[in-house]
């Protein structure tokens, strides 16, 4: 049977992340908004967090073991994902800009604890770490990236260019990804830790953004930049075939639902500030009205609060699924899609509402609404995620169904 109550360690931890968002984020949610590419250094609080700078190393038995799925041994788990999916939530609601610039948790952190050896987490693993897939001519297909890394001696050496790059300027390193054989297509993509510093690496220029200003987003150019050989992240053989490509995507399985969970974080903000502002006209919530009985205002905050529901199920379900080894492609592309589309629409509709207190920079609503947009372009576009679904649906691959 479902139990679709929070276990109490859960609702605890969910409390103790809202408060932090309360009286940490919201307080300077607009100074960093008006300060774009300025380090909130309020942030330094979280590299003292064991959690931000103790990366474990893997434990050899638990890699060896095979996976279990759920209900055996002991059953359904809540594990990593499913709280880290509650957290982000959580901080979100308190700004989602911040949260992307939390020290040492970039995109490049997850990749690393994935795939890279305990002598890579040993080197890098106390360090922040970007992700740089994007390239001028190469977004949603990053099958077709054509930065190259080509091996000489004891060093790889890159060549290319990268754009949009989240925590550019305050990364320590980046996982760039290259090709080491255009040739073999998806195949050939590979991922490397390139430190800053490197000769041959360099931060071109960061972008004035819509949202989420408190996070720095940049160009790097890559000319002739050598890196030790040990800094590929996984294998460096390329195998035909489109499996060892997946296998690098599978990060997003785990990441989508994160960007889900941020969207749905930025949506409950806007949802109760809905309601304060309705509370201070005057007017009160009454659950049990009859429909026919209600206005159209009280219509769309229901609507929106069932959609909120609805964002949420399917993000936990996703994050679930991870924790319990299941496969979760298609959920994981289910709950971004609906996510980051459902806050585009719910924060807009919210600052409609509201009104001028919507629209003026006294409040946060106008902000919010710019913060939603990017849930639904990174870590994949609203379209790319329903092209995933549609493959996943209809049993087709990525050249079949394009
Ligand atoms: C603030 C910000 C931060 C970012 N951070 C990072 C980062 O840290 N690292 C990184 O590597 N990248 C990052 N990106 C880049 C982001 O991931 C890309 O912008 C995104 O993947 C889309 O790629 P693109 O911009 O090249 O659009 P394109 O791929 O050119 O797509 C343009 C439009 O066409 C649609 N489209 C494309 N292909 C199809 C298709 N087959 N079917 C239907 N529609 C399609 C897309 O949905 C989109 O609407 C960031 C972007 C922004 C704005």
């Amino acid at each position: 049977m479902i139990d679709l109550n929070m276990p109490e360690k859960v609702e605890t931890m969910q409390n103790n992340m809202k408060n932090l968002a309360r009286s940490m984020f919201r307080p300077i949610s607009r100074k960093y908004d008006e300060a774009e590419h300025e380090y909130p250094k309020e942030l330094d609080f979280f590299r003292n967090l064991p959690i931000m700078n103790k990366p474990k190393k893997k434990d050899p038995a638990k890699t060896a073991a095979p996976k279990k799925p759920a209900g055996e041994d002991g059953g359904a788990k809540l594990g990593a994902n499913l709280g880290l999916i509650f957290s982000t939530e959580a901080l979100c609601w308190g700004d989602a800009a911040l949260l992307l610039s939390l020290p040492n948790a970039g995109l490049g952190n997850a990749a690393l604890l994935a795939v890279g050896t305990d002598e890579q987490i040993e080197r890098f693993g106390k360090k922040w770490i970007a992700m740089a897939i994007t390239e001028p001519q190469s977004g949603s297909d990053s099958g077709s990236i054509s930065t190259t890394a080509v091996l000489e001696g004891d060093e790889w050496v890159l060549n290319g260019e990268k754009i949009f790059v989240t925590c550019a300027e305050r990364s320590d390193a980046v996982v760039v990804w290259a090709t080491v054989d255009k040739a073999a297509g998806k195949a050939g993509v590979k991922s490397f830790l390139v430190e800053k510093g490197t000769p041959g690496f360099k931060l071109e220029k960061l972008e004035h953004k819509l949202g989420i200003r408190a996070s720095d987003t940049g160009t790097f150019l890559l000319n002739n930049c050598r890196i030790p050989k040990n800094n590929i992240l996984g294998s460096a053989e390329v195998k035909q075939g489109t499996e060892g490509f997946k296998g690098v995507m599978k990060t997003f399985d785990n990441t989508r639902p994160l960007v889900a969970a941020m969207a749905n974080g930025i949506a409950s903000a806007a949802i109760d500030f809905l309601k304060e502002q309705l509370e201070k006209t005057g007017a009160k919530l009454d659950y049990k009205k009859n429909v026919h009985n209600l206005d159209s205002v009280e219509k769309a905050y229901y609507r929106m609060e069932a959609e909120l529901e609805a964002m949420r199920l399917l993000t936990w379900r996703a994050a679930w699924m991870a924790d319990n080894q299941l496969s979760n492609n298609l959920e994981a592309s289910m709950s971004k899609a609906k996510a980051g589309r459902m806050a585009t629409l719910i924060t807009q509709e919210v600052c409609d509402i509201c009104g001028p207190v919507g629209y003026s920079r006294k409040y946060l609503a106008e902000k919010w609404m710019r913060d939603s947009k990017i849930m639904d372009i990174f870590e994949g576009t609203g379209q790319i995620q329903h092209l995933i679904v549609a493959r996943n649906v209809l049993k087709l691959n990525s050249s079949e169904l394009r």
